[in-house]
């Protein structure tokens, strides 16, 4: 019996694509949880995104169904893209300066997919699109990319943190009105960190007794 496995819910809490988009790898420095593990995750990460209209999405998984080699290509290159992007925007949320490899790693694909792209008209306004002629697999890839090229142009930079926790490592924007956002979601990380304080007061209080 063939058994398919659930798509990953991803979590979408970043303020941007290409943040959510790192984020699809968990706890990096702790236990690490990985959200793309097949080409149909990327599918459905733009999906669930937005980015993505279900006709589109069903186009480029028979796609990947035909070409199962390409799609693993993708995937690869998908996630050592996510990661170069990730050591750019930690980077810059720790007001340090990005590798030129990385840089460069990220242009590779910017460049490819702004040969494919092209403005469509939507609801009176314009947006990017790659959908058309090409049934490239890279579209999701594409996607993220520009959503990074946009964030690094866009003069948003000093809102990019990195979690406070001390093995999350995800990225998010602080829109924040005093820009006092430290943890990516306060209910998971947010919660740990305080439950960690509490834990590590009483234990320095108990030690303290037990020396007197
Ligand atoms: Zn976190």
């Amino acid at each position: 019996m063939v058994t398919t496995e659930p798509a990953p819910e991803f979590d979408l809490s970043g303020g941007d694509l290409c943040l959510d988009f790192i984020n699809t790898l968990a706890d990096r420095t702790g236990t690490p949880r990985e959200s793309l593990t097949a080409y149909a995750d990327l599918l459905e990460f733009a999906r669930q995104a937005g980015r993505m209209p279900e006709p589109e999405v069903g186009e480029l998984a028979a796609e990947a169904a035909a070409d199962p080699a390409g799609a693993s290509r993708v995937m690869v290159r998908a996630v050592r893209t996510r990661e170069a992007m990730y050591r750019v925007f930690g980077a810059i949320a720790r007001g340090e300066e990005p590798e030129d490899a990385d840089l460069e790693a990220l242009n590779a694909v910017l460049v490819e997919g702004l040969a494919k792209a092209r403005l469509v008209r939507q609801d009176g306004s314009y947006r990017w699109s790659w959908a058309g002629d090409c049934s490239c697999l890279e579209r999701p890839l594409w996607q993220v990319a520009h959503s990074a090229a946009d964030l690094l142009a866009s003069g948003r930079l000093d809102r990019v943190r990195v979690c406070d926790s001390a093995t999350c490592e995800w990225l998010f924007l602080d829109e924040s009105r005093n820009r006092s956002r430290r943890w990516c979601d306060m209910a998971t990380c947010g919660n740990r960190a305080k439950a960690r304080r509490h834990y590590e007061r009483q234990k320095t209080a108990l030690q303290v007794r037990e020396s007197g």
